[in-house]
């Protein structure tokens, strides 16, 4: 119960006060504690955030961005009907990457993912539209590029697990704490896209 309830004071920090000190924080509790919180504060919002609203991180990882397949990632997205609010090229750094994979940390492939992640530059973005999240997994793709259907973009892309050339959040809470960990919230818009009401009913 208090750990809930610290974990929920966290998270508001993070999503509307000042990210920085609480971001790493938030790993370390447990995941069904995310889960709920994420699912709650999803459903305690849902009249007023429209589901029309719900956002993602997508990120081209540095084999992506080396052959230069930022373009036709993003046309995917594009092309689907999603609505891009954010977007950068970064460098990333040893200690954005722990946090971001910090489930990660136990696995025997953790440190040569981290090598692989740190290689080059990435672009990171944030997309938004109705069911985002789900239908972002599904776009990317299984994680073993063997196991992916053809016409997702690791099965159109690549062939072996540690070069999978994109990431997308796994999960509604996933997407938000991955999102506050890459953006601060006044680089991603908020703006009208003129098919809004073509593309979705809200
Ligand atoms: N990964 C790897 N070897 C594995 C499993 C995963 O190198 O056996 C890498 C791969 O780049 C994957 C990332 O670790 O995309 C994160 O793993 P996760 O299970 O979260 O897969 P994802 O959510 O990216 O599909
Ligand atoms: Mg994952």
């Amino acid at each position: 119960m208090l750990q809930r309830l610290v974990f929920n004071r966290l998270l508001q920090q993070c999503l509307w006060g000042n990210p920085e000190p609480t971001r790493g924080l938030l790993c370390r509790f447990p995941t069904g504690l995310g889960a709920g919180h994420g699912s709650a504060w999803h459903r305690s919002k849902s009249t007023a955030v429209p589901d029309a609203r719900e956002r993602t991180l997508v990120a081209v990882k540095p084999d992506g961005v080396q052959r230069r397949l930022v373009g036709q990632i993003i046309q995917r997205f594009e092309r689907r009907g999603f609505k891009l609010v954010g977007l950068k090229m970064l460098q990333v750094s040893e200690d954005l990457l722990s946090q971001h994979y910090c489930e990660l940390k136990t696995k025997p492939f953790y440190p040569s993912l981290l090598r692989y992640m740190t290689s080059g530059p990435v672009v990171v973005m944030v997309w938004e539209g109705h069911n985002v999240v789900q239908t972002s997994r599904t776009m990317v793709g299984h994680t073993n590029p063997a196991e992916a259907q053809a016409g997702t973009v690791r099965g159109d892309f690549s062939v072996h697990v540690s070069r999978n050339v994109v990431h997308a959040s796994d999960s509604l809470e996933g997407a938000q704490r991955e999102i506050q960990l890459w953006f601060q919230g006044k680089d991603l818009l908020n703006w009208e896209c003129c098919d809004q009401s073509s593309t979705s009913e809200a």
